[in-house]
């Protein structure tokens, strides 16, 4: 066992008290009427403290099974803050490759998962207006950013850029806009520098946290496993601490999408179907009503294949 692996477990185990014995936890078994803060924490691993290559990204990879715990303790970072801060219920959404990397028996017993796709909502699903806020764990720049440690929009295989209503946009900006259709604010993040900065440039004074200064695609100067989880915990405290200085992240109804692929024939596909325009040889443009049907047809033009099955 390694000694950061050893500093987790005494995290975990610091932080399991924590949960117990703070008040929250408490008032949510004894006093129904408190007052709820209903909590949703979007989580990917691009932007997890020293995740630099696709070793760290997928069960493939020689690091993927360390790296899915430091994902996991970022989030149970995130979690132990909002419950500190009284929040009364958390849904968790595992938003990364198969949607299946979170240790989800590392949680308490009153958090909810959402695992696996496909799902509407897509990196968002389970969330309704009831929540107050949203936080995002381990996000990344975008594909059309020149800097960014693994920078891509929903698939670094097939597409080179994603825009609502005429600006490309990161997972970020597009989750926001999600979440602020429904009438949420998104209050934290935490990623590498340039896609925070990215999200900040869109959502305005939000609370970040810089896990690591990209060097490049596929090298940055990072924190430790430890040091991240540390200041995710104190950024999230702040921005709950001033939860009422969020608005949601509202973008015009009806909602243009456009999509480029990096290949071609996705573009002269989709572009048969009538509701969709073909702007250029590689990118198609859809309107959708409102950001969920938008969030829905990102999802068909990305994860469908007629071999699917079952
Ligand atoms: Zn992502």
């Amino acid at each position: 066992m390694s000694n950061s692996h050893r500093i987790c477990r005494v995290l975990l185990i610091v932080s399991a008290f924590v949960w117990v014995l703070c008040p929250a936890a408490k008032s949510q078994a004894s006093a129904p009427a408190a007052k709820k803060l209903k909590i949703y924490i979007s989580v990917d691993m691009e932007g997890v403290a020293g995740v630099v290559t696709g070793d760290q990204l997928g069960p493939g990879g020689f690091e993927y099974e360390r790296f899915r715990r430091f994902m996991t303790n970022e989030t149970l970072a995130a979690v132990y803050a909002a419950n500190h801060s009284g929040a009364t219920e958390i849904v968790v959404s595992d938003s990364h490759g198969n949607g299946e990397s979170l240790l989800i028996e590392e949680f308490h017993k009153d958090i909810r998962i959402v695992r696996s796709w496909p799902r509407h909502g897509g990196m968002m699903a389970g969330l309704d207006s009831s929540f107050d806020a949203a936080l995002f764990i381990g996000y990344h720049a975008s594909t059309t950013n020149m800097r960014g440690v693994r920078a891509h929009t929903f698939s670094s295989a097939h597409l080179t850029r994603v825009s609502l209503n005429g600006n490309a946009v990161t997972e970020g900006e597009f989750n926001a806009a999600y979440a602020g259709a429904l009438g949420v604010p998104v209050i934290f993040a935490s990623g590498d520098d340039a896609g925070m900065e990215e999200l900040k440039s869109r959502l305005g004074n939000i609370e970040t946290v810089e896990t690591k200064k990209n060097l490049s695609f596929h090298s940055a100067e990072t924190l430790t496993p430890e040091g991240s989880c540390e200041r995710i915990g104190a950024g999230v405290k702040a921005a709950l601490a001033r939860l009422h200085d969020f608005k949601p992240y509202v973008i015009k109804t009806p909602v243009t999408l456009e999509i480029s692929f990096k290949n071609y024939m996705p573009a002269q596909m989709i572009s048969y179907l009538r509701s969709v325009e073909r702007v250029d040889s590689h990118t198609i443009r859809f309107v959708g009503k409102d950001m969920a049907e938008v969030s829905d047809f990102v999802d068909v033009v990305d994860g469908y294949s007629p071999d699917l099955t079952p």
